[in-house]
């Protein structure tokens, strides 16, 4: 049996937001920087409920949630940060991504490398006898960041939060490829995916 359950509308059609002048989509109530409602000043939305850029994912819900309050309380002077998010679809081997897909920067005109390889020959998969691994990443020439990381397999879902932590932060592809990792852990294939 195949059951198909990708995708996530929020459930706020059946409150009657017009009543209020909340404009709304099926992406959520629509906010502006400060997740404030744009039609109702006194409306604050965050997480799936929210039209807010973020992806519907748990840690953005909770994240958002805390900016709403505190704008909510002390006025608007916070703003979400979406940069290096993950997201992982948790299949066997997990498929995990963070940031641009190559379409996407190219969309954007950006000037990057590509490196991309099927791993499944690495020490990492051959180990656990893991037949299809692979990824793809995205440096942007010039400034030498990060834009995309997308890897396929068994520790894909761990080894994205080491790029989300470089997207993130801002760091430069040539000083991750130079770090020392512990050895063998996947965490350590990130240098030859750099
Ligand atoms: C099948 C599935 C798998 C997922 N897997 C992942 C995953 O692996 N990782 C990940 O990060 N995210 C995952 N998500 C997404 C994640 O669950 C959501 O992004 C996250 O829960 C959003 O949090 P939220 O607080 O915005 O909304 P919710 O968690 O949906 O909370 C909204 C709450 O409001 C309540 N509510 C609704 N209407 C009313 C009302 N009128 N009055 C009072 N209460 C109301 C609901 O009952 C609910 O408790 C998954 C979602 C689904 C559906």
């Amino acid at each position: 049996m195949v059951v198909h359950a990708a995708g996530r509308v929020p459930e706020i059609n059946d409150l009657n937001l017009d009543a209020a002048g909340i404009k709304w989509d099926k992406r959520g109530v629509i906010v502006n920087e400060f997740l404030q409602s744009v039609s109702n000043l006194a409306v604050y939305a965050a997480g799936d409920a929210a039209a807010s850029g973020g992806l519907p994912l748990a840690p953005v819900a909770s994240y958002e949630g805390q900016i709403a309050a505190a704008n909510l309380l002390k006025g608007n002077h916070q703003r979400p940060n979406y940069i290096g998010i993950p997201s992982v679809v948790f299949t066997i081997p997990p498929l995990a991504a963070v940031g641009l897909s190559e379409r996407g920067a190219r969309d954007q005109n950006l000037k990057f490398k590509v490196k991309m390889e099927i791993t499944s020959t690495w020490y990492s998969s051959r180990r656990i006898a893991e037949t299809y691994s692979g990824y793809k990443v995205l440096v942007e020439e010039g400034t030498d960041h990060i834009l995309g990381a997308h890897i396929l397999g068994s520790e894909a879902s761990e080894v994205i939060n080491l790029f989300a932590l470089a997207i993130r932060s801002g760091m430069r592809a040539t000083d991750l490829k130079h770090m020392l990792f512990a050895y063998p852990t996947s965490g350590s294939n990130m240098s030859r995916m750099l």
